[in-house]
């Protein structure tokens, strides 16, 4: 997960304890013995699963060196009886169970890569590789996905269908997926609906989502001119222009990142103030050569489609104005694909994962998160309907904060219990319908 305002998220986490909770209608779900079946294999496997996440965290490699992250997948996998194809885009690694009979295709992706951090890690078993940790947790993910493979074969001979896991390579650079896909992914396997989580503050029993988007859209905007004895007049005249897309007041409550947590205001409330907005980043980077100067920054918007319209009115503007005749070119960059949970898909999982593990444990989301973040999980989003979930890793009683890249970055290893149930039952329910 990559963050360009980790900061402002540090306190989310209380978003999760006192945001109100929305009831969900319960809808049918197939026999519960399917469940107690996962349940029951999750809790006599779960020891193991510590064991593995330790020795994923001891052991972390950064993007484009999971090379024995994805053997000991591999390894595990097999040992499950499980069809294992790797190195797809790298060291990626995908497993294919097949249920019984014949029946709808379902993938769940983890990400496996671990990040450079020189920051000393807060539990015992640390890594034994200097400068690399799994601050991201995707040890965790990498458990909780070989989890869900090994208790759903167990389950095996009550399967319609077939599941894919996807062990996805860098994560952290924004870069396996594309490279899984590139190398042919989809013509390995064909799913029809695709799955994914990551961990989050929330406490360790809980899942969160929402339909359609979870973050902003963020593009760095550049515009250049010819460099002028004009400079810094232009440089002025470009920080209102592209300021005035904002149409959040500077110095509300909109920036203060308790908002986020408010139970008036807040993500988790239909009536978020974090809806339809446009924000543009105070702090300009500028860059002069002998011939041009250049000045950048982040423009982002929760508004689907809306960044695409923002450009062409910087251009028309700054062609309009006194100005024109030294521009030289207003474009963007860092283009990404932002996630996009399928409406109906959102919809149905949090309704089956609610009926059977609680509505009190699933949260729905309504605003979009004000950063940058995001995670690469889009792309394969972009081609399989599919949903990001957020899953809880955090225990506030024991100091436990689960945020993605903080130097304190710890997970309640509760939570490996929670995703092998929850997303296994609500795969095994994705199957029967
Ligand atoms: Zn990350
Ligand atoms: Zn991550």
């Amino acid at each position: 997960m990559i963050t360009h305002r980790t900061i402002l998220n540090i306190t989310v986490s209380l978003l999760f304890l006192f945001c109100g909770l929305v009831s969900f209608g319960q809808e049918a779900v197939i026999e519960a013995t399917i469940h107690k079946g996962i349940q029951q294999q999750t809790d006599k496997i779960f020891d193991d699963l510590v064991q593995i996440r330790r020795d994923f965290h001891m052991n972390p490699e950064v993007s484009e060196q999971e090379k024995r992250t994805a053997h000991k997948i591999k390894e595990y996998l097999l040992s499950i009886g499980l069809e294992v194809k790797t190195n797809i885009g790298g060291n990626g690694v995908v497993g294919i169970l097949k249920g019984a009979k014949e029946g709808k295709k379902i993938a769940w992706r983890a990400d496996i890569d671990a990040m450079p951090s020189e920051i000393p890690d807060v539990v015992d078993f640390k890594s034994k590789k200097e400068g690399v940790r799994h601050i991201c947790g995707h040890d965790v993910h990498a458990t909780i996905a070989l989890g869900i493979a090994n208790v759903l074969a167990s389950q095996k001979d009550q399967l319609e269908g077939t599941v894919y896991f996807i062990f996805q390579p860098s994560e952290e650079n924004y870069k396996g997926a594309k490279a899984m896909i590139e190398d042919g992914l989809f013509d390995i396997i064909n799913p029809d609906e695709i799955y994914g989580a990551h961990i989050a503050p929330l406490p360790a029993t809980m899942i969160s989502t929402k339909p359609e988007w979870l973050f902003a859209d963020y593009k760095m905007i550049e515009v250049v001119y010819k460099n002028s004895a004009d400079n810094d007049a232009v440089l002025e005249y470009t920080k209102t222009l592209l300021k005035s897309f904002q149409n959040v007041a500077a110095g509300s409550e909109f920036f203060d990142p308790q908002s986020l947590l408010s139970p008036a205001i807040g993500l988790a409330n239909p009536n978020t103030i974090f809806k339809d907005y446009i924000t543009v980043y105070d702090n300009f980077n500028i860059k002069k050569t002998d011939d041009l100067i250049s000045i950048k920054t982040y423009v982002g918007s929760s508004i689907f489609n809306e960044l695409a319209k923002i450009l062409p009115q910087v251009k028309q503007k700054i062609q309009s104005s006194k100005y024109s005749e030294k521009l030289i070119n207003v474009s963007y960059s860092g283009d990404r694909a932002n996630l996009m949970n399928n409406k109906k898909l959102t919809n149905e999982a949090m309704n089956s994962i609610s009926a059977v593990y609680g509505q009190q444990n699933v949260i729905r989301l309504y605003g979009e998160m004000p950063d940058g973040r995001g995670d690469d999980f889009a792309y394969f989003q972009e081609r399989v309907p599919g949903v990001y979930f957020f899953l809880g890793g955090s225990n506030f009683e024991k100091g436990i904060i689960s945020m993605p890249h903080a130097p304190n970055f710890a997970i309640d290893e509760n939570c490996i219990k929670t995703g092998v149930n929850y997303f296994a039952s609500m795969i095994a329910e994705r199957l029967d319908q």
